[in-house]
């Protein structure tokens, strides 16, 4: 007889107010905010605002916590700010699809780390691969050449018309 394993519980967070790092006062309290955001992307500086976004303040300095969820909140601005597709679109399109993450990452020619860090929010695909998830999810074509593995002449050549 094996012994089951014990997952720990989340440790609740602590009650309000938390210390705060910058001041070291207990004054640091949850407030929701419309947070003006600047981010890189591809050589650009983008500047857009979040709404309605829980952070948590000091009320005696003013620094700023964010937690989690509100830098999850800040990146799913940013990709529509960008017209990006968002994590779970991409989730649900190979999940339509039937294929795994290695199998996804197989036909893009991409890593199968860069599937799932795309699918998580990790990381924040390129234009031109968010171009290319686009052309694959929506042109049945583009999955059948792309899933056909090395083909040289793909692409080498302009076609005009469909065979
Ligand atoms: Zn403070």
């Amino acid at each position: 007889m094996s012994i089951p394993a014990v997952t720990e519980p989340p440790r609740p967070p602590e009650p309000f107010p938390w210390l705060c790092p910058n001041c070291g006062q207990a004054d640091v309290w949850p407030t929701i905010i419309n947070y003006q955001a600047k981010m890189n992307y591809e050589g650009r500086s983008y500047e857009f605002e979040v709404r309605d976004l829980e952070v948590f303040e000091c009320r005696k300095c003013g620094e700023q916590l964010f937690n989690n969820d509100a830098d999850r909140s800040i990146s799913t601005a940013f990709r529509a700010t960008l017209g990006l597709l968002q994590p779970e679109q991409v989730r649900l399109g190979r999940k339509a699809l039937a294929l795994s993450q290695k199998e996804l990452a197989k036909h893009l020619g991409v890593a199968e780390e860069s599937i799932s860090r795309w699918e998580t929010g990790a990381l924040i695909q390129s234009r031109v691969v968010d171009r290319q998830i686009r052309l694959y999810f929506q042109l049945p074509a583009v999955r059948t050449l792309l899933g056909a593995g090395e083909t040289p002449d793909f692409g080498a050549a302009v076609q005009f018309s469909v065979e």
